[in-house]
């Protein structure tokens, strides 16, 4: 379990309560969660202003990545630093019955940004983010 004090400190954050515990939490998910799904963990009356901008704040330093959920929601994910194996870029499935959102980390991504970028093909695309998601029907639903 990373030790979220530690890695506040390391990105040169001051700890407070909310970023401690919206580290915890999401470094603790196996899965991308919503604002909402974070603030009904952290203790009640904690501000969902303050989990957004906290959320910011990570993704800025590079600790948290944000993806479209269902909806025109924001999910956000954990990056532990210092460990490249959890940082690849993964596809997400989206199930469109129940809403569940989980990582496929061993489903190859497409090439096609690095086919962008290819000099040959005379295309000079900069591509800076790739993310894909899977929609359909997840295993408990189908
Ligand atoms: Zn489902
Ligand atoms: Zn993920």
């Amino acid at each position: 379990m990373p030790d979220a004090i530690a890695i506040l400190h390391a990105a040169g954050l001051r700890r407070t309560p909310v970023r401690t515990g919206v580290i915890d939490y999401l470094a603790r998910s196996p899965r991308p969660l919503s604002v909402a799904d974070i603030t009904k963990k952290l203790p009640r009356g904690t501000d969902v202003v303050t989990v957004y901008r906290t959320l910011n704040t990570l993704v800025e330093k590079g600790l948290a990545r944000r993806l479209h959920g269902d909806d025109r929601t924001w999910l956000y994910e954990f990056i532990s630093p210092g460990r490249p194996e959890d940082d690849h870029v993964h596809a997400h499935f989206v199930c469109d019955q129940c809403g569940t959102v989980e990582c496929l980390p061993d489903v190859t991504l497409p090439t096609l940004p690095a086919q962008l970028a290819e000099p040959k093909s005379g295309k000079n695309y900069a591509v800076t983010k790739q993310e894909l998601t899977l929609h359909g029907k997840c295993p408990k639903c189908t």
